[in-house]
């Protein structure tokens, strides 16, 4: 069985620092992008298992980015989890019509989040079976 990578766009070091934490304690490789462009690209060039993205980004936000995922035929298949601020409340109408499978809200409660990402790589390997 292949490595199972995630890739993190998110701008704010501390929550980059704490989910790729968690993302490897759970036994998946990450990849980091720090803005929205380096994120479509790392996402093209990667095509990881699962995307976790920030909504606040520089240079193009979350929902740009994707929308323009989505629209590409050799990402639209790769799972996008929303992670979320209570101070930044996102449109959840808006992340599902745009394709995204799920939100995960901040601050990251450290069992939640592992458990969600794990279901939703299952889920998405299940899918392809
Ligand atoms: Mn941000």
């Amino acid at each position: 069985m292949s490595e199972v990578s995630v890739l993190i766009i998110e701008d704010n070091v501390q929550n980059m620092y704490l989910e790729r934490y968690l993302v490897e304690h759970s036994g998946y490789k990450v990849i980091e992008a720090r803005d929205g462009f380096d994120g479509i690209k790392k996402a093209t060039k990667f095509l990881p298992d699962l995307i976790l993205l920030d909504i606040q980004l520089p240079l193009m936000d979350g929902y740009e980015v994707a929308r323009q995922l989505k629209e590409n035929e050799n990402t639209c298949n790769i799972p996008i989890v929303v992670v979320t601020s209570y101070a930044m409340p996102i449109d959840k109408k808006k992340v599902f019509s745009l394709g995204c499978n799920g939100y995960i809200e901040k601050p990251i409660d450290s069992k939640l989040f592992i458990s969600q990402i794990q279901q939703f790589i299952l889920k998405n390997n299940q899918d392809h079976d």
